[in-house]
């Protein structure tokens, strides 16, 4: 899954990018709301969090500019703990909020909620078969045993997983798996497909010669 966190203060938005980095998110960054509004526009994000008080464009500027052409769920930080911030914030169409100073264990938690709802999946589990997704622990069983994967595995099986009975093309896989930051050797989807039909087995994953892969429900 793919974030962009839009924050202006360096130390924090160094925090929650290593935070988002360590739980396996691929994140980009910006320190403004015009580079923000600018990478939000240009790239498919699974979610963006977006702090208000920004330089160059503010938060709500941000979000209703982004608002007119996309719906990528947007999760704001307001530094006032006021109701009309949160009104404002989810009126204006933001999908969840955050108060500063916050823990960025809630933070992490709010993202995959906020995730899993615009993908319309309520649980936490995702059940394929003999194979079983915990989207909250990102474990995943086969036939009740555990299967490690790597990061990368994982986070393309999740995608699929998420988005099952639809077709993924090899685009929203690089868009949601790789940030833009990341060099293109690690970036082979064919590889990390086959690794998953190895551990997984290899009906799982159907191609679309030309197209993409697909997860049937
Ligand atoms: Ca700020």
């Amino acid at each position: 899954m793919r974030l962009l966190v839009v924050e202006d203060e360096p130390d924090l938005r160094r925090a929650v990018v290593q935070a988002l980095t360590e739980e396996n998110f691929a994140v980009d960054e910006a320190a403004d709301g015009a580079a923000g509004l600018h990478k939000a526009l240009v790239w498919e994000y699974d979610a963006i969090v977006l702090d208000i008080m920004l330089p160059v464009k503010n938060g709500w500027q941000v979000l209703e500019e982004l608002r007119r052409q996309k719906t990528t769920p947007v999760l704001i930080l307001t530094a006032r703990d006021a109701v009309i911030d949160r009104v404002r914030g989810l009126d204006g169409g933001a999908d969840d909020y955050l108060v500063k100073p916050f823990s960025l264990v809630e933070l992490i938690a709010r993202i995959r909620a906020l995730i899993r709802r615009v993908a319309g999946q309520a649980s936490s589990i995702i059940e394929l078969g003999s194979i079983v997704i915990n989207l909250s622990n990102r474990t995943v069983t086969k036939s009740d045993e555990a299967i490690s994967l790597t990061a990368r595995e994982y986070a393309l099986l999740e995608l699929l997983a998420l988005h099952r009975g639809k077709l993924i093309t090899r685009t929203m896989i690089y868009d949601h798996i790789f940030g833009e930051d990341d060099d293109s050797l690690s970036n082979l989807v064919d590889v990390h497909v086959s690794h998953l039909r190895k551990k997984l087995g290899a009906e799982l994953i159907e191609t679309r010669r030309g197209q993409g892969y697909i997860i049937h429900d």
